[in-house]
C-alpha cells in the first residue's frame, strides 16, 4: 500500500510511509498497537543512523519521538504488526514462534532505499507465548550498542534508531526495567518465516514471501540464472552467498552470536537479534557464550557449519517451490565455496596482504592454532600486529605469546612466504580492518550497570568509540586494553 506523505500536526515528523510487508496480507500477520509504557526516558540515539534515513534530528529528539519510541503514541502512517514465523532452536523444530515481543511499524522511503523500522520490547503479541513481551534495559543497551558497531566494522547488521527506557518492573533472574530498541533494516524476514509456511503446507503463501523477498531483495534472482529459469534456486543460492560472507566477517573479526537459530537468520544476510553475542577476549575456537547453550552447538567455530546447517532448512522449506531436490543442493554448495573464500580474503587483509598465495591456508591455519594454545587476545593481536608492521618493531607481538618460540617459528615462516612472493604487508590496510575498539562483554557490563544507576554516559561514550572502531581515540586507551578479570565471570543466556 502506498501512502502520501504526511505533514503536519505535532508528533508527525513528515515520513513517507510504504508499508510493504502489511501488503502480503492477514496470513503473515496479526495488527495491533504496542502496549504503553510509563515515563519513557531517552537512553540513546543514533544521529548518524538517523541522518542517513533522512529524519529530523530535532525530532528526534522531541517528546513526540520519545512516545512514539516506546510504542505510547503511534506514528502517522504507520501500521503495526506483529509477524508469524516458525524455526528450528538448538537443531530442533520449535513450531510456531513469531514476533512476540516486536512490532513492526510500517517501511519508510529514505535517501538509502526503503527500510523498515520495528520496535522492539513494545508490549503482548498473540506470539508471544510464555514471554512477557518485553525487553530489559541491560539487553537493550547491549543490542542498541552492538547494532551500531557491527555497522560500523563494515559488517551486516539489523540497526538500531534508538533506545528508550521505562521504571516499569520487568522480572527476570531479579526484578529489571523495561526499554524498548527501535530496529532498522530493509526487512525483517527471516528463514523462519518460510519454514513457517513450508511445514504447515501453506504454498501460495510461500511462494508469495519468496516472490515478495526476490522482487525486492533480490532481483538478480528472478530470470534463475544458472538454474534453468528456476528463480527460487537461484534466491536460495544469493542467499547461501550473503549469508557465507555474513559468517566469514563474524569469524574474522571474532564474533560470536549465541543463538543461531533459524529463526534469528535473516534473510537479507544481516546480523540479526543481538541477545547473548561476545566478541571474543582470548582467541578460544570453542568458546561458547550462550549460558544456556549447554552443548556448545552455537560456539565460535560451530558458526560456519550450524550456519549451513540452517540454510539446509531454508532450503527444505524453499524445496516445494525449488522442486527436485538435488537443484536445491546444488543451490546450497555456493555456501561451500563461498565461505573459505571470503574467510581467507579477510583474514589475509587482516595481515595486510593484498594478493593470494596457496601457503596462506596453512599458514593462517597455524597462526590461529597458535593463538588458540596461548590463549592471546585477539582484538589486541591483531591492532598490535598493525602496528608493529607500521613500526617495524614486533616485540609487542611476541610479548603476547607464552609460547614465544612458537611465535618465532611462526614469523620465520610467514616471512619466508612472503620473500618468495615478493609481497608486502599494507599496514595501513591492516589499522583499517583490525578495530582498536570492539564491544567486549565487560565493556557493555561498565555501561550498562551505570545506565542501571540511571547515568547513560558510558553508553554514549561507548557508542562513539564504537562508531569509529579503527580510530584512536585519546583518553579512551583503557577501552582499548585487556579485559579485567572480572570479565571472565559475566554470564548471559537466551532471551532477556
Ligand atoms: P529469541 O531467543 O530472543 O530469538 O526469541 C525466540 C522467540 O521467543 C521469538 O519468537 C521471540 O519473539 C520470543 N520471545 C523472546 N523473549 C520474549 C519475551 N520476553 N516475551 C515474548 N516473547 C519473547
Ligand atoms: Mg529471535
Amino acid at each position: 500500500m502506498n501512502l502520501p506523505a504526511n505533514h503536519g500536526g505535532p508528533g508527525d515528523p513528515g515520513l513517507t510511509w510504504d508499508n510493504r510487508f502489511a501488503a502480503l496480507g492477514s496470513a503473515f500477520y496479526t495488527r495491533l498497537e504496542p502496549v504503553p509504557l510509563p515515563a519513557p526516558y531517552w537512553v540513546g540515539t543514533s544521529p548518524g543512523l538517523a541522518r542517513e534515513l533522512g529524519l529530523d534530528a530535532r525530532w528526534l529528539e522531541s517528546d513526540a519521538a520519545l512516545h512514539a519510541f516506546s510504542g505510547n503514541t503511534s506514528l502517522p502512517g504507520s501500521e503495526p504488526l506483529a509477524s508469524v514465523y516458525s524455526g528450528h532452536q538448538f537443531g530442533v523444530w520449535a513450531g510456531q514462534l513469531g514476533d512476540g515481543r516486536a512490532l513492526l511499524l510500517g517501511g519508510l522511503q529514505t535517501p538509502q532505499g526503503p527500510m523498515e523500522l520495528q520496535l522492539k520490547g513494545s508490549g503482548l503479541t498473540p506470539y508471544s507465548r510464555m514471554g512477557d513481551g518485553r525487553a530489559v534495559l541491560r539487553s537493550s543497551i547491549r543490542e542498541f550498542l552492538c547494532s551500531e558497531a557491527m555497522h560500523a566494522l563494515g559488517i551486516p547488521t539489523t540497526r538500531a534508531l534508538c533506545i528508550t527506557g521505562s521504571p516499569e518492573p520487568v522480572r527476570r533472574e531479579a526484578i529489571e526495567t523495561a526499554a524498548v530498541v527501535t530496529r532498522v533494516a530493509p526487512s525483517f524476514i527471516r528463514f523462519g518465516h518460510f519454514e513457517h509456511f513450508a511445514a504447515r503446507g501453506q504454498f501460495d503463501e510461500l511462494r508469495q514471501l519468496a516472490d515478495h523477498v526476490i522482487e525486492h531483495f533480490y532481483p538478480e534472482a528472478l530470470e534463475g540464472t544458472g538454474f534453468d529459469g528456476n528463480r527460487y534456486a537461484a534466491l536460495l543460492q544469493a542467499v547461501s552467498e550473503r549469508t557465507a560472507a555474513l559468517v566469514a566477517q563474524w569469524q574474522a573479526v571474532g564474533f560470536c552470536h549465541g543463538v543461531l537459530n533459524t529463526d534469528n537468520m535473516s534473510i537479507l544476510g544481516l546480523t540479526i537479534d543481538y541477545g547473548p553475542f561476545q566478541f571474543l577476549d582470548a582467541f578460544d575456537p570453542d568458546h561458547i557464550c550462550n549460558h544456556s547453550d549447554h552443548q556448545g552447538r552455537y560456539a565460535f567455530m560451530q558458526q560456519p557449519p550450524v550456519v549451513y546447517w540452517n540454510l539446509y532448512r531454508l532450503g527444505q522449506a524453499l524445496q516445494p517451490l525449488i522442486g527436485d531436490p538435488a537443484v536445491a543442493m546444488a543451490a546450497l554448495e555456493s555456501f561451500k565455496a563461498l565461505f573459505p573464500a571470503e574467510f581467507m580474503a579477510r583474514m589475509r587483509a587482516k595481515l595486510g596482504l593484498t594478493t593470494a598465495h596457496d601457503d596462506d591456508d596453512t599458514l593462517i591455519d597455524g597462526l590461529l592454532h597458535l593463538l588458540a594454545d596461548n590463549a592471546v587476545d585477539y582484538p589486541i593481536f591483531w591492532r598490535r600486529l598493525s602496528h608493529a608492521v607500521a613500526a617495524g618493531d614486533f616485540e609487542p607481538v611476541r610479548d603476547l605469546f607464552a609460547d614465544r618460540v612458537g611465535w618465532d617459528r611462526w614469523m620465520l615462516s610467514f616471512q619466508e612466504l612472503q620473500a618468495l612472493t615478493g609481497r608486502a604487508q599494507d599496514a595501513n590496510l591492516m589499522l583499517k580492518i583490525n578495530p582498536r575498539y570492539v564491544l567486549r562483554n565487560h565493556l557493555g557490563e561498565q555501561a550498562i550497570r551505570a545506565a542501571q544507576e540511571g547515568n547513560y554516559s558510558e553508553v554514549h561514550a561507548l557508542q562513539t568509540l564504537l562508531e569509529r572502531p579503527f580510530d584512536d581515540h585519546p583518553g579512551f586507551e583503557a577501552h582499548a586494553g585487556f579485559p579485567p578479570d572480572w570479565a571472565r565471570h559475566i554470564s548471559i543466556s537466551c532471551s532477556s
